[in-house]
């Protein structure tokens, strides 16, 4: 049996986070007999490694010869006491705080190079914002080793071939599956554990790209599909996907078994727990999906399988999006005159804007959509010159957006061919004068989204949670 974990940024974030995550690979690895550990970079709240290199690489870029230096010294001090803390000085101590340190040392190098050239360009940021994965698989491979469990470091760079899209690059499937099985397949029969980095790979010519950030959550499903995995777990620092944010709604739980489409649905709707490119090889390949808490590993966590058993009344979740407006294209013109749908959203487009909700009532005499709210204004611009005639023609009468707002969205695959849920959730508004500012259900009956007034989300969200 193959399982590929993938430990996120909190599971690696400190020697104590590691030296957990050890245990839990250790004790796989004798269960399922073959494990794969895809790491992140380390990232103990609120100091994400990546966010570190990254910014190091762009203040860098606006002739910033100093904070990239303050920014080499702290990562040499988070890594540094980390391997400290878990690396005895009598074992490979040295060798990887010199490897460690070479890292940094390159960072520092590539940031003086881009600094002289005030120039940045997405290849030099995905060698650099890569760097922490490099250095975490290092400091957990030579710590489970210490521990005697076998374990090599891996970059994802051998095993993932991808286009040469920097920054947010798609995986070439044929290409991978070659790679990482003749990588990765030997090792594990010898019971070695590969401790391989996510979020990084490398183009057909071996330079480094990343997966979009995030991204080691898909280089997880990735590893998954290429090795036929029998399941692919996610460790992070929640007890799984929750029925809503536990900020918005204190007495959120746990979802014990979720299917695929409940959660595009959800990572759709910004739902934070995984990249949502994660799903598709898992969905593909039938592959289950687990998400585990790493400082609560006992808890079953969810589970995301192609079918799921509907709970409670149908509805599984719900959650929202804030800081967006709804913007409205009215007009008693625009009744059967085809393409206004077409112009609207061709003009959102060529504004580079993505739309996160749309409406029209039978009646076409007004149709409305939902996006980010600093999007507002150059929206309406783009719509106003595309229907300059008809505005003079007063075919369309405004164009207008009402901000803030939210998208509140209530998902569960129960809630398809059955009756009464929207009274419900309309009735749990009303109750609490929640004004329903527009509707959408797509057909699919997964999910229902309701717009409503920003300052209504919190009261919105527990009124639906009640229900579940
Ligand atoms: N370290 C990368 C990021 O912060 C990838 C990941 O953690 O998933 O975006
Ligand atoms: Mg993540």
């Amino acid at each position: 049996m193959t399982l590929v974990m993938k430990f996120g940024g909190t599971s690696v974030g400190s020697a104590q986070a590691m030296r957990e995550t050890a245990v839990l690979i250790k004790n796989s690895q004798k269960q399922w007999g073959q494990t794969v550990a895809i790491v992140s970079a380390m990232g103990s709240k609120p100091v994400k490694v990546t966010d570190l290199l990254l910014q190091g690489a762009h203040s860098a870029a606006n002739g910033d010869g100093e904070t990239y230096q303050q920014l080499a010294d702290q990562l040499r001090q988070i890594h540094y006491e980390a391997i400290d803390g878990l690396l005895a000085p009598d074992g490979e101590r040295q060798q990887i705080l010199a490897e460690n340190g070479r890292f940094i040392d390159r960072f520092a190098d590539l940031c003086k190079a881009v600094c002289v050239l005030g120039e940045l360009s997405p290849r030099a940021l995905d060698t650099v914002g890569g760097m922490g994965e490099q250095m975490s698989a290092r400091i957990l491979a030579a710590h489970l080793r210490q521990n005697g469990t076998p374990a090599e470091a891996i970059d994802a760079t051998e095993l993932i071939v991808t286009d040469s899209n920097f920054q947010n690059a798609t995986p070439r499937f044929d290409l991978t599956k070659q790679k990482t099985v003749s990588r990765i397949r030997p090792l594990l029969a010898q019971g070695i554990v590969p401790i391989v980095t996510g979020f990084i790979a490398a183009n057909a010519d071996g330079i480094t790209t990343t997966l979009g950030r995030g991204g080691s959550d898909y280089t997880g499903a990735i590893l998954g599909e290429a090795l036929a995995a029998d399941e692919v777990w996610i460790w992070t620092d929640v007890d799984g996907v929750m029925t809503a944010d536990p900020r918005l709604v204190p007495n959120a739980q746990s979802i014990p078994q979720l299917s695929y489409r409940e959660v595009s649905e959800l990572a759709f709707y910004g739902a934070k727990v995984l990249h949502p490119k994660t799903m598709r090889p898992c969905v593909e390949n039938g592959i289950p999906l687990r998400i585990k808490n790493t400082f609560n590993p006992e808890h079953p966590g969810t589970v995301i399988v192609p079918d799921a058993p509907n709970g409670n009344g149908g509805i599984k979740a719900v959650t929202a999006i804030k800081n967006l407006s709804l913007i409205t294209v009215e007009g008693k013109g625009m009744m059967g005159i085809p393409g206004i749908a077409a112009r609207t959203f061709g003009a959102v487009a060529r504004d580079n804007q993505s739309v996160l909700l749309i409406s029209q009532a039978s009646s076409e005499q007004s149709i409305c959509f939902a996006a980010p709210d600093e999007a507002t204004n150059s929206i309406i611009a783009s719509l106003e010159a595309e229907f300059k005639v008809e505005l003079e023609r007063k075919d369309v009468d405004r164009i207008w957006a009402h901000e803030p707002v939210s998208i509140v969205t209530i998902v569960g695959a129960g809630m398809r061919g059955t009756p009464g849920i929207s009274g419900r959730i309309f009735t749990a508004l009303g109750a609490e004068k929640v004004n329903a500012i527009a509707i959408a259900q797509g057909s699919s009956e997964c999910s229902i989204s309701v717009v409503v007034d920003d300052a209504d989300t919190a009261t919105a969200v527990a009124q639906i949670h009640d229900l579940i």
